[in-house]
C-alpha cells in the first residue's frame, strides 16, 4: 500500500513527456516515457548527458526502478549490520 502510494505520488509529480523526447542515458538515443528529477536520477548511478530534467526511455527507466531498489536494500542492511 505505501510502495502503491508512493508510485502513485510519483506519477504525479512527473509529468507527461512530450512526443519525441529522448531518452537522457548516455549513449542511448530511445524514446523518452518517463521524466525524472535529475537529482533523483543520479542517485540511481545512471549516466545522463548534462540536462537539468532527465527523460528515461522504457529499458532505462526500469533500470532506473531496479537501482533504486537495491539501494534501499543495501541500507537495510547495513542497519541491520549484515554487512559493513
Ligand atoms: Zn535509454
Amino acid at each position: 500500500m505505501r510502495e502503491y502510494l508512493a508510485s502513485a505520488g510519483e506519477s504525479l509529480l512527473m509529468g507527461r513527456v512530450s512526443k519525441g523526447a529522448k531518452c537522457s542515458v548516455e549513449g542511448c538515443d530511445k524514446e523518452a516515457i518517463r521524466s525524472l528529477d535529475s537529482g533523483k536520477a543520479h542517485a540511481a548511478g545512471l549516466k545522463f548527458r548534462d540536462e537539468r530534467r532527465v527523460f528515461l526511455c522504457r529499458e532505462h527507466y526500469k533500470e532506473y526502478k531496479k537501482a533504486l531498489r537495491k539501494d534501499r536494500v543495501i541500507e537495510r542492511w547495513r542497519r541491520l549490520r549484515i554487512i559493513h
